[in-house]
């Protein structure tokens, strides 16, 4: 389970108030360890690679920057700005749920949920919308980056989850070639509960040189 680091609150965050009120609204009042070293960062664009055990708060500590980005962004036209990688559908879709009670008090943030054995068409309707952040597996979401409807030029940041596991899962390919015709301009947040060759090779292909490290998991 993740320790809340009494040391850390959220109120000292430089966040919005719609984002501030939907923390306290789900009751957290302290960040663990692995928010309190990331958050500060990230939310400066900062690039991120963060290793830390399950159940150490990673989620929110990529959700709350891709939030700010778009708060930033809603008198633009409507984009996608952010999207979010993860392994599974069931780690996807936990990844959305956090994302829905994040945007609850801020209005005009869209969202989609794009996996696998979900109806393609429903998705390819969400895309053509400019959905603001968009939550996906690998395979589906670069099944929609070959269709005219995902329009992802604008995205500045892109965050990977489990990235060890996307890897494990055989995505390899499959997230080559969404980095590939990603905007090269943009911020880039990798978590992981491990670190192998494979990921320190993105790591290197995929990030700026000066990206943050952080292990919560070393003394
Ligand atoms: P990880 O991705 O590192 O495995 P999660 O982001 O899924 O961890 O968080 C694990 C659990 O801790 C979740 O139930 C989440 O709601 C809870 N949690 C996250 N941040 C905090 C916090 N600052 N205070 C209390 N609980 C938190
Ligand atoms: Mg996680």
């Amino acid at each position: 389970m993740s320790k809340p680091n009494k040391n850390s609150k959220f109120k000292e965050l430089n966040v919005t108030k719609e984002t501030y009120k939907a923390i306290k609204n789900v009751g957290f009042k302290y960040m663990t360890e692995i928010q309190a070293e990331v958050l500060p960062k990230a939310l400066d664009g900062t690039d991120i690679v963060a290793t830390a055990k399950t159940g150490s708060g990673k989620t929110l500590s990529f959700l709350i920057p891709a939030v700010e980005l778009v708060a930033k962004l809603l008198n633009e036209a409507p984009s996608t700005y952010c999207i979010i990688v993860s392994p599974t559908r069931e780690l996807a879709t936990q990844t959305y749920n956090v994302l829905q009670d994040l945007v609850c008090f801020h209005e005009g943030i869209t969202s989609a949920l794009i996996i696998g054995g979900e109806n393609r068409k429903a998705q390819s309707i969400l895309l053509a919308d400019n959905v603001h952040i968009v939550v996906a597996t690998p395979g589906r979401l670069f099944d929609h980056m070959r269709t005219k409807e995902f329009d992802y030029k604008n995205v500045s940041c892109l965050i990977l989850d489990e990235a060890d596991k996307i890897f494990q899962y055989g995505f390899e390919e499959d997230l080559k070639q969404i980095i590939n015709r990603l905007p090269k301009n943009r911020q880039t947040m990798l978590f992981s509960a491990t670190l192998s060759d494979t990921t320190e090779a993105l790591i290197k292909s995929a990030m700026r040189e000066d990206y943050y490290s952080i292990n919560t998991d070393e003394d």
